[in-house]
């Protein structure tokens, strides 16, 4: 046990420095800097790429492909804040908050659901991609005519629409 001088000190300083808890939940408290909170997307930007599905290790993430749409869903429920998913999108459309509070009594509130159009290959017929990673694309490769022709095509049949072009390639050479 201490003795009286010292609990004398620890007095002194508590009285000092004054109290240091705080009444949370009864008092807002803000998270330090660099802490993980909720991911939280913003359906303006994302594309429907998957990305940040492929790489939520606890599959808070899902990516499902309902033909004419794909739809990204995230179930906080499951989700450990690693930050993986705001790594891999590829237009910072998924960015983790500070906010850390998700008790709910209501199962819905940790559900966010997105729904993107999807895009017929203009030879097959079947939905392949979201109209939105076309458009990013064909801005990507806007000065490259024959390449934004592939994009309205399945990856099946560009595959086989670009090797048809390299044989009449080959022939003609
Ligand atoms: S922060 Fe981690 S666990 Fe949560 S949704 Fe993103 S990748 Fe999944
Ligand atoms: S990685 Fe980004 S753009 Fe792709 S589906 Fe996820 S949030 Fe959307």
């Amino acid at each position: 046990m201490a003795s009286i001088g010292k609990r004398l000190w620890y007095l002194k300083k508590a009285i000092e420095i004054g109290t240091v808890t705080k009444r949370y939940p009864f008092e807002p408290t803000e998270p330090p800097e660099g802490s993980r909170g909720k991911p939280v997307i913003d359906f303006t930007k994302c594309i429907g790429c998957g990305a940040c599905a492929n790489v939520c290790t606890p599959q808070a993430l899902r990516f499902i492909d309902l033909k004419e749409y794909k739809r990204l869903e995230l179930f906080y429920g499951r989700c450990i804040f690693c930050g993986m998913c705001q790594e891999a999108c590829p237009v910072d459309a998924i960015q983790l908050t500070k906010d850390f509070e998700l008790a709910t009594d209501d199962l819905n509130d940790l559900y966010v659901v997105i729904e993107l159009k999807s895009v017929r290959c203009e030879i097959c017929n079947k939905y392949f991609t979201t109209k939105r990673i076309i458009l990013k694309i064909n801005d990507e490769v806007r000065d490259v005519i024959e390449e934004i022709e592939y994009t309205k095509l399945c990856p099946e049949c560009r595959r086989k629409e670009s090797s048809t072009k390299l044989v009449g390639w080959r022939a003609l050479g």
